[in-house]
């Protein structure tokens, strides 16, 4: 497998960079803002059909910013359809995921930062591969614009008309990779996402979310932005002694360290931040463990996300029994923490983080 750098896309420039990039080639730069609409609104990804530009200048373009990014190696669908998950060759054979959700009244993109992942959080099929390589801005992007096709091709069933459910409404950092150690290249695709065309796709910022196992330097940065996108805390344990040893970079930023970043990032945006928390029988569901939990966030704005974990093959980890997973969400209801339990679509189809990709290698 070749490990070329990955080629420069349209996708990976600024709406100024673009323009130098048409003007380097000896083209105008108004036409930059042209083929951004047909990439990023229209959806089209076939220059041959952009009318509005000369045959030469589409030719051109396409030799030079639009280099095939990333190409389907499996799909596999479950939900009747409206769960599709996508296992995408990157140009240097990495191999990466994303999931696309469709609800009555909006559709949800998970997207991978990242090939691979350096986390090495023990119970998380893709911590096993190590880390590849990041994701390039465009990467990142496409996932979301490869949804986005099939939705206007009218390849996914469901959604009701008039809702929201007719385009990406919603895209969650939460495929495989750690997207705060990918910082640079996440900032970039959300602002791709969410600035206005031609620069971007115009998403509302509210709909991203970006999960974090608590990095938190990049924590602070990313507050500092200002950007309302909600931020997840992928905590899975209250408590140092385990969170330890289930998401390892927690001897370097222990949970009062993370927690405090959390709530700082909740002050500054005035956006309620969420806490990711995989129920895994008989390690982290004791009803203890969800009164420790209370303790440390009860009171502040955050919703927490209990996540039946999805068993990885030969792993020894598997999903809480549902007896613990009630008492577990009775205790933090009792103590006036908002919690729901995450539906687990994708369940049918190798629906664990970087399970599909890890079969397809
Ligand atoms: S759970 Fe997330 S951060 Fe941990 S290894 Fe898996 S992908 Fe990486």
């Amino acid at each position: 497998m070749s490990r070329a750098r990955p080629a420069r896309h349209l996708l990976d420039l600024t709406s100024e960079e673009r323009r130098a990039a048409l003007v380097e080639l000896g083209l105008p730069a108004f036409r930059a803002d042209q083929i951004s609409r047909q990439w990023l609104i229209r959806l089209s990804d076939d220059p041959q059909t952009w009318t509005d530009l000369p045959a030469d200048v589409r030719e051109r373009v396409s030799a030079v910013l639009l280099p095939r990014i990333l190409e389907p190696v499996k799909q596999v669908s479950c939900d009747d359809g409206t769960t599709v998950k996508t296992a995408w060759r990157l140009s240097d054979g990495a191999v990466v995921e994303s999931v696309l959700m469709r609800y009555p009244d909006r559709v949800t993109m998970c997207v991978s930062s990242q090939a691979g992942c350096g986390m090495a959080c023990p119970f998380c099929a893709t911590g096993q591969q190590g880390l590849t390589r990041n994701l390039t801005t465009a990467e990142i992007v496409e996932q979301v614009l490869a949804g986005a096709r099939a939705l206007q091709r009218g390849e996914i069933p469901g959604g009701n008309s008039g809702g929201g459910a007719d385009r990406v409404s919603n895209v969650v950092f939460m495929g495989m990779g750690e997207p705060l150690a990918n910082y640079e290249r996440v900032v970039d695709a959300i602002h791709r996402l969410v600035d206005p065309a031609p620069a971007g796709l115009g998403m509302s910022a509210r709909g991203i979310t970006v999960s974090t196992v608590g990095l938190v330097p990049k924590m602070v940065e990313l507050a500092g932005l200002g950007l309302p996108v909600t931020l997840a805390l992928s905590l899975h344990a209250p408590d140092d002694e385990l969170r330890d040893t289930l998401v390892p970079i927690n001897q370097r930023w222990p949970v009062n360290e993370v927690l405090s970043a959390l709530w700082a990032y909740a002050e500054r945006t005035h956006r309620r931040v969420s806490i990711e928390y995989a129920l895994i029988r008989d390690v982290n569901d004791q009803a203890w463990r969800a009164e420790l939990l209370a303790d440390l966030i009860a009171g502040q704005l955050v919703h927490v996300n209990l996540i039946p974990l999805n068993p990885t093959p030969g792993s020894q980890w598997t999903a809480s029994r549902k007896e613990d997973e009630r008492t577990f969400v009775r205790t933090l209801m009792a103590r006036g923490v908002a919690v729901t339990v995450r539906d687990t679509r994708g369940r049918q189809i190798d629906g664990a983080c970087g399970q599909l990709a890890i079969t397809t290698l």
